[in-house]
């Protein structure tokens, strides 16, 4: 058996706890994975919580990224030993996921331990900071470069966030922290942050148009938050929008983007192709200054998930939570 925290619907409602699972319970895949670190992300609290239905199938275990050590495979590219990063493609959600010693998974979904990252670090990272990554993949495909004006970035001191600021500021952007949390000032500072601007700027609806103020952005709470970046982007600016910590609406008008030549980039972490995610994750393991994501990251042991992941729904948790599974 092996130890995993399970959702399990009953007609009440759902049930979460930690319970045994039986290895007869791992579910089709041809490597199985010894589980060493999870992460929690919004969506594990979305889960957890049963906030959202982001849960597909019953037992589900949550998680949905992990770091581990290969048991057992029958594909070509991975043996015994090897160490390997999987995020996404279901897991946690329609697969069973990494809150967990155990999982049984399709070998092209894992990518190898980027070189120069320990297990701790790559979770650190975990979905949020390779998700910041992907928002700032999409800006520069877009064409643009810190000479063009500011970045901003809105749920800064969340997960997403917090990586995001750090990246962006580290490629040279001048980087305007969004925040509800005006105390973490100094936190968001220590990151890379050059302004910080309060989030109370953008619960109001927005104005069609409203004064520029940036060039690029990576919106992680979407609804009103969104629309007004939009409003207030310069002239041929863009911003890549990922999350929607703050709604799932976007309550907005076609003019930021026929009138200011603005871009909505769309960027979606769960079903990127392998070749983007190992692009993705070398860049973090290159270019993410490690004190930084030391400095963003606690750490907490399985059991104490279930009310870590009620936080995150609550918009309560700083930076990044590596989960200890072994
Ligand atoms: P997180 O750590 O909880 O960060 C979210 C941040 O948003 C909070 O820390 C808070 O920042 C802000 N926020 C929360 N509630 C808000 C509200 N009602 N109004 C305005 N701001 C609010 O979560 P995360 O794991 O970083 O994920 C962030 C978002 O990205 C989530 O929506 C998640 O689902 C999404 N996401 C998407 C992908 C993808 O593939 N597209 C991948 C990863 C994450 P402040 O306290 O600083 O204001």
């Amino acid at each position: 058996t092996f130890k995993a925290v399970a959702i399990d619907k009953t007609e009440a409602g759902q049930t979460v706890g930690i319970r045994a699972f039986d290895e007869a319970d791992l579910m089709d895949g041809d490597v199985t994975v010894r589980v060493s670190h999870s992460t929690l992300n919004y969506k594990d609290g979305l889960a957890i919580t049963g906030k959202a239905p982001v849960v597909r199938r019953f037992p589900m275990i949550p998680g949905v990224d992990l770091v581990g050590t290969v048991e057992a495979s029958s594909n070509p590219e991975f043996k015994p030993g090897d160490a390997v990063v999987l995020n996404g493609w279901g897991l946690g959600e329609t697969h069973l996921g990494a809150y967990a010693e155990k999982v049984r998974v399709r070998g092209d979904w894992l990518i190898p331990l980027p070189q120069g990252l320990s297990p701790l670090q790559a979770m650190a990272i975990g979905t949020a900071g390779y998700t910041a990554m992907l928002c700032m993949m999409a800006l520069e495909r877009h064409g643009l470069r810190p000479d063009r004006g500011p970045a901003i970035v809105t749920g800064a001191v969340g997960g997403v966030g917090s990586v995001a600021v750090a990246l962006l500021a580290k490629a040279g952007w001048h980087v305007i922290a969004s925040t509800g949390r005006p105390e973490e000032a100094d936190y968001l500072k220590g990151l890379g942050a050059a302004e910080i601007l309060d989030r109370s700027e953008f619960s109001g609806p927005s104005r069609p148009l409203a004064k520029e103020r940036w060039a690029a952005g990576v919106d992680t709470v979407g609804s009103t938050t969104l629309a007004n970046v939009l409003a207030m982007s310069k002239y041929g600016g863009a911003i890549a929008a990922c999350g929607l910590a703050g709604g799932m609406d976007l309550p907005t008008t076609v003019a930021p983007f026929i009138l200011r030549n603005v871009a909505l980039l769309g960027v979606d972490s769960v079903m990127a192709p392998k070749s983007v995610r190992i692009e993705a994750w070398n860049r973090i393991a290159r270019e993410l200054d490690h004190d930084k994501l030391a400095a963003m990251t606690s750490t907490i042991p399985l059991d104490q998930v279930l009310e870590a992941g009620k936080r995150i729904v609550e918009g309560k948790i700083k930076g990044r939570v590596v989960v200890e599974i072994a």
